[in-house]
Formats: structure tokens, sequence, C-alpha cells
């Protein structure tokens, strides 16, 4: 029972580790494609999150892997298999249950983990991406770390769900934490401004709060900020891809514009922003 257990958590952590790789991996390239040069500079810091984010996947990974093998095992969990088993109204409800609580769970553990304590003992690892990178999602010190484990193996004895709606639920989870961090909107504005936008979090909405900490605590949605009076609106991008882009020209030019003047040419002009 013990070496089954183990093997499911071993399995588990594999999983979630290669599905960090994967996707911030794939992000992080299209970076390169839409916004050359946003990440120039920061292969330090990158290292920095990967090296984090894998120890995360193990202290996501273990929790979780004990829990699929009570599931499978010997029958933990609200967790049915059987679409027929409930009302299919229940699908979509079930998917909006767990992100309002993981968001609510969320909410209240990165607040508190703004306080001087916590932060300096714990978070301060996640605020030493400036600015975050696609990387960033899981660079949590293992205090977080263990914070963000324990919320969905958690649900999943509360609130019954079918294992698909499971799946869409982390998938959302892995591929917001993703692209919050990631530097740039891939979603539609009206996304993350206008009506529906001021309910919804994106990148826009995170950029601020690696800006300025004290406010834009929640994860996936905006009303614990508003009721709480620690939303600040959304971040702005247009500074930092400008930049991007002086960098991407400069290091061009310098490439193909070989020693007849063009690369020194471009990192001078470069210099300013550099400066700014
Ligand atoms: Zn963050
Ligand atoms: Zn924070």
């Amino acid at each position: 029972m013990w070496i089954a257990m183990l093997l499911s958590a071993l399995a588990m952590t594999a999983i979630v580790g290669v599905r960090y790789l994967i996707v911030s991996g794939a992000f992080a390239w299209a970076t390169r494609l839409r916004h050359p040069g946003l990440y120039t500079g920061l292969d330090p810091q990158v290292r920095r999150e990967i090296w984090w984010s894998l120890a995360s996947a193990v202290i996501y990974g273990v929790p979780a892997g004990v829990v699929a093998w009570g599931w499978q095992n010997r029958g933990w969990t609200q967790i049915y298999a059987d679409v027929h088993d409930r009302p299919l109204w229940y699908l979509p409800v079930s998917v909006l249950l767990y992100l309002l609580a993981h968001d609510a769970w969320f909410y209240w553990t990165h607040r508190w983990m703004h306080r001087p304590e916590p932060f300096r003992l714990a978070h301060a690892v996640h605020h030493a991406s400036r600015p975050p990178t696609a990387w960033a999602a899981m660079a949590f010190h293992p205090i977080e770390a263990l914070t963000g484990a324990v919320a969905i193996p958690l649900l999943v004895f509360l609130i019954p769900i079918h294992v698909g709606a499971l799946g869409f639920v982390l998938a959302t989870m892995t591929i917001m934490g993703v692209t919050n961090h990631m530097g740039w909107e891939i979603f539609p504005r009206f996304m993350w401004a206008g009506p529906l936008g001021g309910w919804l979090i994106t990148a826009s909405h995170h950029q601020r709060h690696h800006e300025q900490y004290g406010c834009n605590y929640g994860l996936y949605f905006r009303h614990w900020d508003r009721w709480c009076g620690t939303d600040r609106g959304i971040g702005d991008f247009t500074r930092e891809h400008a930049r991007a882009r002086r960098r991407a020209d400069a290091a061009a030019r310098g490439a193909d514009g070989g020693d007849a003047g063009g690369g020194v040419d471009g990192a001078r002009r470069s210099e300013p922003g550099h400066a700014a």
C-alpha cells in the first residue's frame, strides 16, 4: 500500500513538473515571437524561477498523488467518473464552484503572505521576479507552495466534480498561472477591459500586483479585491514593450550590421532605454 502511494506521489510530481516545463516553455517561446527582447537580460532570474518551480512541483505532486491513489483504491473523494452520475448542468456549476473556492483561498492566503513576517520568510521568493516571466508561474518558496498545494486536494473531498471537469479546472489553473506572469496579454480585450474585464484577472491585473505589491491579490476573479478595497485597476505594458522592441532592434543591428558602426550605433541608441 505504501509503495503504491509513494509511486502515485512520484508519478504526480513528474506530471506536474513536466506540465510546467511544457506550458511555461510554450508561452516563453510565444513571447520570443510576439515580443522579442522582453526577457533579454533575465536569464539568471529565469533559471531561479525554474528551480523554485520544480521544487514546487514536488510539493504540489505529493498530496495530489496521495489523494489520486485514495480515489482509485479506497473510494476517497467526491470525484466521479460517470458523467451521468449527476445532471449535466452540474458540470459547469462544479467548475465555477472550484474556481470561486480556489480564488477565495488564494486571495486570503496571498494577502496574509504580504504581512511583513510571511513576506520576508516566503513570499519574497515570488516577488524576486522583477518583472516576472512565463517561467514564474510556480516560483514559490516551499511554505507558499504548500498553501497552494492543499487547496484542490481538499476541495475534492468537499465538492463533487466529474474527473473531466477537474481536468478543466487544473488546465485553467495552469494556463492562468503562466499567462498572468508572461508580461503581455494573450486574451482578447473584453476579458481584461470593459464590463467583463472588471471582474476577471489576466496579465494586466497581476502585472500591477508585481509592480505595486499591496493590491490586486486575486487569482481568477476581481470581486474580493473590489469588495475589500484592494483593487487598483490594471497595469500597462506599453513601456515594457517599447523597451523590449528597442533591445531587439539593437540586437538585430548588432548581429547583421557587422563592425561597420551598426552595432555600436545600435548599442548607443539603446542606452536611454536601459537607463529609463
Ligand atoms: Zn505573481
Ligand atoms: Zn504577492
